[in-house]
């Protein structure tokens, strides 16, 4: 794995190698094992970002849940309304179940909250967030997610599912960008 990798005119440094990841990722899979199984959950993956972290996660549980693939358009909402977001590719009846969704970073907690509140909607029974990387001094909502991966700075992330202009998601580990002040 490289310990530094250049995206367009960017320069990100490993923050997390994958090693590291997967680790994390199996222990949340260890305790969804205990606490959900006997839970009939429904897996709501947020797509792009959380697909390496679904497929790592899901593959380790060791019971067969329901898994569904989200997106969330957002677009320019007339005059005022600025950014409108719509929940895309939800099929399943969610009534009285326990949806677990899966995101790939928290950062203002404002997607999750919309997301959050969208699918109380269709009165599920419960839901339950898990995020592999979250940005707790970030956030601008009173978000508590349930399954976390790492806590982490402020700062620009790429790699294991997250983007910089579409390019990096590939990428084994996670990389942050690379702080010029010090350097
Ligand atoms: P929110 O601020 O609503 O919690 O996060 C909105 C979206 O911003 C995330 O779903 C993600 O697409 C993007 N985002 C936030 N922080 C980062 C980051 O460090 N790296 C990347 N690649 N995307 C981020
Ligand atoms: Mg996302």
């Amino acid at each position: 794995m490289s310990r530094e990798i250049q995206i367009k005119d960017k320069e990100f440094e490993l923050f997390i190698t994958e090693e590291k990841i997967r680790e994390r990722i199996h222990r949340i899979a260890g305790r969804m094992n205990r606490e959900l199984k006997d839970k009939n959950p429904l897996f709501i993956a947020v797509l792009n970002g959380s697909f390496l972290f679904a497929a790592e996660l899901l593959r380790h549980l060791n019971f067969l849940p329901e898994i569904s693939f989200v997106k969330l358009s957002s677009y320019r909402g007339t005059s005022s309304t600025g950014e409108v977001n719509d929940l895309i590719g939800l099929n399943e009846d969610l009534r009285a179940r326990n949806v677990v969704i899966l995101e790939d970073i928290i950062d203002t907690g404002i997607t999750i909250d919309f997301l959050i509140k969208d699918v109380k909607r269709h009165n599920p029974s419960s839901i339950k967030v898990a995020t592999l990387t979250f940005k707790k001094q970030a956030l601008v909502k009173p978000v508590d997610p349930d399954y976390i991966g790492f806590e982490v700075p402020n700062t620009f992330l790429v790699g294991f599912g997250l983007d910089y202009d579409q390019l990096g998601r590939n990428l084994n580990g996670i990389y942050k960008l690379k702080d010029h002040r010090n350097a």
